[in-house]
């Protein structure tokens, strides 16, 4: 199949135009390690690197013609070539092109610029022009010597890294798409009529890479030309099929299928916790389970996401869940991704399951290695019909008995290779024929529905839409630093109620130092305000053992505040807590923020989250930063919060930050290209039955090497 697609041509000389690393030699040099970087190895994957934008440089304008705000390309002689220091180093370059004058400003600048643009020389330059105070000028344009002819077509600027400069990237995908075969993959009729592109791939692939004379930059920008048109509709159709295609090969595997025996009294295990527990399920808890147990039942792998707010009470029926496995005779793995979150689950689900007979191993990567051993030998042994524990679950040594049931907590945070490696060890030989576990992932950011049945095709979605009953609203309010000392004074009252108190730092990215005095000075400062009151400090750097000291303490009350890096960030659970402080609260993401704030409010109590935040030098807040702020203001609906944090981000970021960070969709916008999305959802099955060569084509032109992760 490789072949088919274009691929087997990995065995060629790559760039044939450029001698240095054609010739088989087994070195790469930098701007080739670049493209594979890229994920570029395939003449096809170059054919496919489409441009992030065009530049101009065609027209030659005359400044007394350009505005302000415009990105243009002059030619001017130098009439001032300087060295000033106010109000910093830059150098200053002033230009006349005869129609008028204009100010180059270099801030970072080498003794080449001052040479190209020394008195007196002609220059062509291209940026974009401010009007200042005192007339026209650019901030690090892009300069060259004047003449030379100029480009007949718009130049393509291709996203690349650093190491591959553009000229060289540019070459390289020329070459892919002369050599790609780029031969279609649809048959004549799949185009809807109204939207026909009028273009086979090739043309729109040659219009996009070199625009023709005609085309103007407008034409291309925002990506409604037809040839754009024709590219998103592929590649949402190579990510349609993808999906189809894992759906097709799962219900093509077979799983254990979890009947509860007929020697125990049915369902006894899921009676009793039920009746130990004091609560009643809420409907939608019941309505989720009822889904879960029916998919146990079927001989096809369960692979069902649970969604459900903070609060929302997934654990519970992740345990019942668990038990159905057990008391089919298959053990339960469950995963979370830190060791704080797994230690919750693990003491709720003793606390419930010990009475019951059933006995829970943890494995952690900190635990010592006496303690480890015991439990290998628990699991190995089949004594141990729940494993609860983080990624050290998965590993090599790990050998699990009959495992029946897998559920992943909090699944978006775990990274791509953790869950390409807990797919491979799900596979297990069971009587000569591969039986592969069934898997609950849950999440308590839910995805917005259609971003869900596009992006998860093979996904079965249960949504716990409901909070349980006797939740009081949680008051937000968004305040500025300067009224720190009022929140502290807020602080004080809730402890004298006798209530507890999260004050979360934020996090700085790549500065754990930072961090962690922003934290310490924190913590100190809330000791001298509240005298006579125990205030702890978590943070990422303290051990496992500490961290564990610190939350039990806080979890038994005997703390009233805790001063906190982001480590609390999901799942811990303590009733009494009833105000959340998150400092500098507009460094955070939107789901991130909701996830903290759902910290509180847990129990009956009145509760209530302040985001505070600080605008340091500039006086005004980002506008995204601000969007986010005013969301939490209004809304505590996890699924409103989704909502809008896809608006403010754009879908690409939103599951991109999700993934491994190699964005899914590269061309096509879920929010915006619908239509075609719809087209593709319709044309996927049809390909796959009646042209399944054509499909898997496509599958690999588009995906080649990536299937395997888009699954995941
Ligand atoms: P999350 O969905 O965020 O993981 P949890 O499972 O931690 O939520 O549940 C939050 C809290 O609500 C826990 O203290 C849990 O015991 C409690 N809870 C769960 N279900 C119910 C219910 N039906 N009625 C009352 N309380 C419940
Ligand atoms: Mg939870």
């Amino acid at each position: 199949m490789r072949d088919a697609s274009g691929r087997g041509e990995a065995k060629s000389p790559r760039m044939p135009s450029d001698a240095s690393i054609a010739g088989g030699r087994s070195t790469l040099s930098p701007a080739q390690k670049a493209l594979h970087k890229l994920g570029l190895r395939d003449a096809i994957d170059l054919a496919l690197h489409l441009p992030l934008r065009y530049e101009d440089e065609t027209r030659i304008v005359r400044l007394s013609d350009a505005r302000a705000g415009e990105l243009v390309q002059i030619e001017a002689r130098v009439i001032r070539s300087e060295v000033t220091f106010r109000p910093r180093r830059q150098l200053r370059v002033e230009v006349d092109d005869g129609s008028g004058r204009c100010v180059l400003r270099f801030l970072n600048f080498y003794p080449g610029h001052q040479k190209t643009l020394g008195e007196g020389a002609l220059v062509r330059v291209r940026g974009e022009l401010r009007g200042g105070l005192l007339g026209l000028e650019m901030v690090h344009p892009s300069f060259k010597p004047a003449g030379g002819p100029l480009p007949q077509t718009l130049t393509p600027i291709y996203p690349s890294v650093a190491q591959l400069p553009q000229a060289y990237l540019r070459k390289a995908v020329m070459g892919g798409l002369v050599r790609a075969d780029l031969s279609e993959t649809l048959p004549p009729g799949a185009w809807p009529a109204a939207h026909a592109p009028a273009w086979s791939l090739r043309q729109a692939l040659e219009l996009l890479h070199q625009p023709g004379p005609q085309l103007r930059l407008a034409e291309l920008e925002d990506r409604s030309h037809p040839a754009w048109q024709r590219l998103k509709a592929e590649e949402l159709l190579a990510q349609q099929l993808s999906q189809l295609q894992a759906r097709r090969a799962r219900d093509a595997m077979r799983a254990p299928v979890l009947q509860p025996s007929a020697i125990e009294p049915v369902a006894a295990l899921r009676q009793q916790l039920l009746a130990a527990l004091p609560f009643e399920l809420t409907a939608a808890q019941k309505r989720v389970d009822a889904q879960i147990t029916a998919d146990l039942t079927r001989e096809q792998p369960m692979h069902r996401l649970l969604q459900g707010d903070v609060g929302s009470g997934k654990t519970v029926v992740a345990a019942l869940a668990a038990l159905h496995c057990i008391e089919a005779g298959w053990q339960c793995v469950l995963m979370a991704p830190t060791e704080i979150l797994a230690e919750q689950h693990f003491g709720k689900l003793v606390s419930w399951l010990e009475p019951l007979g059933v006995h829970t191993a943890w494995l952690t990567g900190s635990q010592k290695a006496a303690e480890r051993r015991k439990a290998l030998a628990a699991i190995e042994s089949g004594q141990a019909a729940l494993v609860v524990g983080t990624h050290a679950v998965i590993e090599d040594k790990v050998q699990l008995h009959r495992l029946g049931l897998v559920i992943i907590d909090e699944q978006h945070r775990f990274g791509v290779a953790q869950r390409l490696a807990l797919r491979s060890k799900m596979a297990l030989g069971e009587a000569g024929r591969a039986l592969e576990p069934h898997l609950l992932m849950m999440s308590a950011t839910p995805i917005p529905r259609t971003l869900a049945m596009s992006y998860y095709a093979d996904l079965d979605v249960s949504t716990l839409d409901e909070l349980p009953p006797g939740r009081s609203p949680i008051v937000t309010k968004v305040v500025h630093e300067r009224r720190r000392e009022e929140i502290v004074s807020r602080i004080a009252q809730q402890i004298a109620q006798g209530r507890q108190v999260y004050w979360v730092c934020p996090m700085i990215e790549e500065s754990e130092a930072l961090d962690l005095r922003n934290a310490t000075a924190t913590h100190a400062e809330l000791q001298r305000a509240l005298p006579g009151h125990a205030v702890a400090l978590l943070h990422s750097r303290l051990s496992a053992i500490d961290k564990k000291a610190v939350m039990a303490a806080f979890a038994a009350g005997q703390t009233a505040v805790l001063v906190s890096t982001t480590v609390i960030e999901v799942g811990v659970d303590v009733p009494n807590a009833s105000l959340m402080v998150i400092e500098h609260a507009e460094r955070f993401g939107l789901s991130q923020l909701h996830q903290l704030r759902g910290r509180v409010g847990r129990g009956t109590v009145a509760s209530a989250c302040v985001l505070m935040y600080s605008t340091g030098e500039q006086a005004r807040l980002g506008q995204a930063a601000r969007a986010r702020l005013q969301a939490m203001a209004q809304t505590q609906d996890g699924f409103e919060i989704a909502r809008r944090d896809l608006e403010i981000r754009g879908p690409g970021e939103f599951l991109g930050a999700r993934q491994s960070g190699a964005p899914l969709l590269r061309f096509a916008d879920l929010a915006t290209d619908t239509l075609w999305l719809e087209w593709a959802r319709q044309w996927a099955p049809r390909l796959l039955q009646q042209y399944p060569h054509l499909a898997q084509r496509h599958v690999e032109r588009w995906l080649g090497g990536r299937s395997e992760f888009v699954k995941a």
